[in-house]
């Protein structure tokens, strides 16, 4: 079982890479998520690599030094691609075997690396100077609806009276997403133009949103697939994610508003969707396991090919995620980026073992690399609410920013900046980094 607690999450080791053990440090020895880098500047393909305090540990170098043995060296050698998709392939045991040898050769005491008289520049040089990439060839990307709180807050500013509609107690909603424009984090968003309806009107217009949103997310990577026709346990389900990352669901609300009966979101969400440059596995989570959150009383239990039966204890994730964002103005005056919002993936209604064996329920083959959403990740309390709809009680309560600036919407320059993490009594705290994107103005012919 790769998933157990062990001594990879001891929470009194330390790493000789001195940036790792620094509190608050999203990546220490407990972690080491899995990105795609490249040296700022370097005539080389863009490669796997795992970060460790504010260093890079290079894969695919490490592997042509023989630093690797056995199955951590077959995991490695799955690495050599400008994707994580084959690491993906091959399954939770390859990925922890890599984890763990990483974890040795990064252990305080351990010699091997800095044996190389090139380690800080060639086998693990620094974050900061490195571009970091997409981690995966996403084929395709599906976006849920996990958080009753959010369904329940966005569902009533559209139907007061019955928000949530009686499907969602029994389905895991969702939506088929565009995996084509999912960028990485740091990557700039242009504002969307499209069609809109004024509520004052009856002639729609074509032109840039007026209500551009975020969404706080979490995102699961599919690790192996199933094949077409061939749904999975949700026994299995766990083994077949291979990690998480944090999703920014760009949203433009007009938009979204005017085109979504009855088919659902469309071009209101397939301009961009920004994800972190870093996956932590599901083995890297196992301390943060949790129950998922009791349900409402009075509501079903999951149906039996949703019921995780005594598994259930370990089935959800009790990751913070937090949105910040930072003005044009605010940037200028050098006032910090304001948060707007922290949520609790524990308060979410279904788990990534519920929506992974949801999705594949009817057959539809799931692939390596393949990204899920959670939908807005949101909460009991206003300071939970994850994205400005709920915020701003859709745009009618503007939030005050410090500096004095008010947000219906995001302006043109503002940056969203996502933040995640974990916090368990007893365990290192782990991060998952951030996912920033700053907004550039509608292109001048829309
Ligand atoms: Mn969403």
């Amino acid at each position: 079982m790769s998933r157990a607690i062990d001594e990879t999450h001891d929470a009194s080791r330390r790493s000789w890479v001195e940036s790792a053990n620094r509190a608050g440090c999203d990546f220490p020895l407990q972690n080491l998520p899995f990105g795609i880098f490249r040296r700022r500047g370097a005539d080389e393909p863009p490669r796997a690599g795992v970060a460790i305090g504010d260093r890079i540990v290079d894969v695919t170098a490490c592997q042509t030094t023989g630093l690797f043995t056995d199955s951590a060296a077959t995991a490695a050698e799955a690495c050599t691609e400008p994707t994580l998709n084959r690491l993906m392939a091959l399954g939770p045991d390859a990925a922890s075997a890599l984890r763990r040898e990483l974890w040795r050769l990064l252990l305080d005491g351990d010699e091997r690396v800095r044996a190389h008289a090139d380690w800080e520049t060639r086998l693990v040089p620094g974050m900061a100077t490195a571009e970091l990439f997409c981690p995966a060839e996403i084929g395709d990307f599906t976006d849920f609806f996990s958080s009753l709180h959010h369904a329940t807050n966005a569902g009533r500013l559209f139907r007061p009276d019955n928000p949530v509609l009686p499907n969602y107690r029994h389905v895991p909603v969702g939506y088929h997403g565009r995996a084509s424009s999912v960028v990485v984090g740091g990557t700039a968003i242009r504002r969307p133009a499209g069609q809109t309806m004024a509520d004052d009107s009856d002639q729609p217009v074509f032109g840039p949103t007026k209500a551009l949103d975020y969404e706080a997310e979490l995102g699961f990577f599919v690790g192996r697939g199933n094949a077409l026709g061939s749904p999975r346990d949700i026994r299995d389900a766990d083994d077949c994610l291979f990690g998480m990352c944090l999703v920014n669901d760009w949203s433009a609300r007009d938009i979204q508003k005017w085109e979504a009966r009855p088919l659902g979101p469309f071009l209101a969400k397939s301009f961009a969707t920004s994800v972190s440059p870093w996956i932590v596995t599901f083995e890297a989570l196992a301390p943060f396991r949790v129950p998922p959150s009791a349900r409402p009383e009075g509501d079903p239990a999951p149906l039996a090919y949703l019921d995780h039966g005594p598994a259930s204890e370990r089935a959800g994730v009790d990751v913070r995620i937090e949105a910040y964002v930072s003005t044009r103005n605010m940037r200028a005056s050098d006032i910090p980026p304001a948060r707007l919002s922290l949520g609790h993936a524990r308060d979410l209604y279904w788990t990534p073992g519920q929506l992974l064996t949801h999705h594949a329920s009817n057959g539809c083959d799931m692939h390596p690399g393949d990204l899920m959403g959670s939908g807005t990740v949101s909460g009991p309390e206003r300071e939970n609410e994850g994205c400005l709809l709920e915020l701003t009680r859709g745009g009618r309560e503007p939030v005050t920013l410090p500096g004095g600036e008010t947000r219906r919407f995001l302006a043109d320059g503002d940056e969203v900046i996502l933040k995640g993490y974990c916090e368990a009594e007893g365990f290192a705290r782990i991060g998952f980094g951030e996912c920033r994107a700053r907004i550039l103005p509608a292109q001048a012919n829309s």
